[in-house]
């Protein structure tokens, strides 16, 4: 008997996904460096389908039927490699290695140039969802050759989660085009959760209200448009008491956010391609900043207003603005990353389609979330949009939510309650709203100081003036 697929790593997630296929009929070779790791899987899940273990590498391939389909999922980087190496050296033309890890785009793009050399399909694959999801359907990123997703898709698609029926899986695009919308997944991750965070500072420190009454709130605000994964755990979270000393879970855990590093890899991936993504930039700064406990301790003491809290009504009303606040600020995160994806996508040639990206985020996936079925809207229609904050429905979600974003970011100045994450988001909103921006002042201190030059507003070409002489404009 040979096997459809095979898993080598069988970590939480490999060992997940390794019986998420073996759930759905498919067997499953499955291998790991460790193989007392490979003896546990099938004595624990054997009876959930039909796993093929193997102990050396030689004998998981001879167990794949051809054309081969192996997923690697190893800790990413030097051990990806390796194990890349060990395994290509093994394969025929016309295998596909899948690797599911967190893998940066670029290593991606190496990887599948030097495999397809050798006439072996790389297929890069975001893979979102954690433990769970890899077990009960997460949401799947493919890159690689449209030939190897011909293969591969229905199995991955088999596993996938659904809504309404479709997969949450689908071919991104060639080479890294499935790790980089992977990696954008979680920026824009980053972003909701610090937009979250800001939003239960605010109700905590601003209206009074406690983990558990703040639990309530997001329990609301889950049956609404903002119902979604992270704001369901959110509340899950709130709720929580600790065991051993009876008060609010959040109140006993230390208040520095760690990352593993793709939202950072989101950013200086922006910066790259000259896209502005503040939202999730923030983000990322809000959890170094937490994590900063010298410079923390050194600032405690510095001004700030009396802290003062809203009461009773004026509480509530609060409350309702920082939904309007929430939602608005979610949209020019999902805007943000949408707009790096497409650049990603032009300056790769991925041709990607957002639409089919939000599309295949609804199940599975941390961000799922209601509202992405009209980013795909937004991006199905006829004429799609330039920016997703020029699309109807969300130019008038906006409409609708600006006073009170606007009411909340200037209350947590007047208070003293970091936002950076709203704020960001409004002037980014303000930036796009803006006629002129000051940028015209900044060309023309570039042109003073380096004789950079600029534009006009009434002339074609480029023009410099002699600031230090005579003040004369030359067209350059
Ligand atoms: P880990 O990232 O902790 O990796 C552990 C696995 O890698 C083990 O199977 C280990 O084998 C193997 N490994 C490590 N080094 C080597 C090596 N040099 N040669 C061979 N095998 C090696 O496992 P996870 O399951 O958490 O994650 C797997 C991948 O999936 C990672 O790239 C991760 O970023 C990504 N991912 C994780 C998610 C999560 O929620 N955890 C979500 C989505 C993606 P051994 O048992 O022998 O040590």
């Amino acid at each position: 008997e040979r096997a459809h697929i095979g898993v080598t790593g069988l970590a939480v997630m490999g060992r997940n996904l390794a019986r998420n296929f073996a759930r759905h009929g498919h067997t499953v070779a499955v291998h790991n460096r460790t193989s007392a790791k490979t003896r546990a899987l099938v004595d624990e899940f054997g009876h959930e389908g039909s796993f093929l273990p193997a102990d050396t590498a030689e004998e998981f391939v001879a167990l794949l039927e051809p054309p081969r389909r192996l997923v690697i999922m190893v800790k990413a980087g030097a051990p990806t490699d390796a194990v890349i190496d060990e395994f290509a050296a093994l394969l025929d033309p016309g295998d596909m290695i899948v690797d599911g890890g967190n893998a940066h785009f670029a290593d991606t793009r190496r990887r599948e140039a030097a495999l397809r050399e050798r006439g072996i399909h790389f297929v890069g694959t975001g893979i979102s969802g954690g433990e769970e999801g890899a077990l009960l359907g997460p949401s799947i990123m493919p890159g690689g050759s449209p030939e190897s997703y011909a293969a591969l898709g229905p199995i991955l698609e088999d596993i996938a989660a659904k809504v309404d029926g479709v997969p949450c899986c689908a071919h991104i695009g060639p080479d890294g085009a499935g790790h980089f919308v992977k990696m954008v997944h979680n920026g824009i991750e980053y972003a909701d959760m610090q937009l979250i965070a800001e939003a239960y500072d605010l109700l905590g420190r601003a209206a009074g209200l406690r983990p558990a009454e703040i639990a309530e709130v997001f329990q609301g605000w889950n049956s609404g448009r903002l119902e979604s994964y992270l704001i369901e755990i959110t509340a899950d979270v709130l709720a929580h008491t600790d065991a051993d000393t009876g008060r609010p879970f959040v109140d006993v855990v230390q208040d520095r956010a760690e990352q593993k590093g793709t939202g950072r890899w989101t950013v200086q991936t922006a910066l790259d391609l000259g896209v502005p993504v503040s939202g999730i930039a923030e983000a990322v700064f809000a959890r170094s900043l937490s994590g900063h406990t010298d410079i923390r301790a050194a600032g405690r003491g510095l001004p700030g207003p009396a802290p003062t809290t809203l009461d009773g009504e004026a509480a509530a009303r609060f409350a309702d603005d920082v939904e309007q606040a929430l939602y608005a600020s979610k949209i020019v995160a999902y805007a943000q990353g949408i707009h790096q994806i497409e650049a990603g996508s032009t300056e790769y040639d991925w041709a990607i389609d957002a639409g089919r990206v939000a599309e295949i985020w609804r199940g599975g996936c941390i961000i799922r979330a209601r509202f992405l079925n009209r980013i795909r809207e937004a991006y199905d229609s006829p004429q799609r949009p330039e920016s997703l904050l020029s699309a109807d429905y969300f130019r008038d979600a906006l409409a609708g939510a600006q006073d009170a974003w606007r009411r909340v970011v200037a209350t947590s100045a007047e208070l003293g309650i970091p936002a950076p994450g709203f704020a960001a988001a409004l002037a980014y909103y303000d930036g796009l709203r803006s006629p002129r921006l000051p940028a015209a002042l900044i060309q023309a201190q570039r042109d003073f100081f380096g004789a950079h030059t600029y534009r006009r507003v009434d002339r074609d070409g480029t023009f410099h003036t002699e600031w230090s002489g005579d003040r004369k404009e030359h067209a350059v």
